[in-house]
């Protein structure tokens, strides 16, 4: 059976008491969070953010793609737009457990690549460490021609066994 009557059911308890209509599009944090679509990873939750407080960015594993880059460069116009100097910011959060790391396996990996026919997917999505791959993602953000200079960006790790947040890449300019 489809979820989407659950999902219905909690939006219509969610509408009852909704009282958050008159929030302006522009959020009250300047830091934008790229994180993993891993269903344990909630920045609401963890982060503590309400409704119109945080720009969210979702991908599998919470990994820098070409299009994570051209998006970023988007929302930085789409600031600039009523702000010349953006002071936007970027958290990359990956996360203990991520399902990537299955892709880090050599079996695994061989068969991602033989299904896309290319090693693209794994070299874009895989990874073991998370330190590692946050100190990839920031390095594919600053070799994006499209990534403003003046974006910072720092990396995190969320613990899903204990949920914890720690900062593993300090926050610097891409420049
Ligand atoms: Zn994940």
């Amino acid at each position: 059976m489809s979820d989407l009557f659950t999902l219905y059911q909690r939006n219509e308890a969610f509408a009852a008491t909704f009282d958050k209509g008159h929030l302006p599009m522009r959020p009250n944090l300047s830091t934008v969070i790229l994180t993993c679509v891993d269903a344990r990873v909630i920045p609401a939750h963890f982060a503590g953010l309400e409704t119109g407080d945080a720009l969210t960015m979702r991908t599998v594993g919470g990994r820098v793609t070409s299009r994570v880059a051209l998006e970023i460069s988007l929302l930085w116009m789409l600031v600039s737009l009523d702000n010349p100097n953006p002071s936007m910011e970027l958290a990359i959060i990956h996360h203990t457990d991520c399902g990537m790391a299955r892709f880090a396996n050599p079996d695994v990996a061989a068969r991602v690549t033989e299904r896309f026919g290319s090693e693209y997917v794994v070299e874009t999505y895989a990874f073991s460490d998370p330190r590692e791959s946050l100190a990839a993602d920031v390095a594919r953000l600053r070799a994006s021609s499209l990534v403003p200079r003046d974006l910072r960006v720092s990396g995190h790790l969320y613990d899903v066994t204990t949920g914890l947040l720690t900062q593993q890449i300090t926050t610097a300019r891409i420049g």
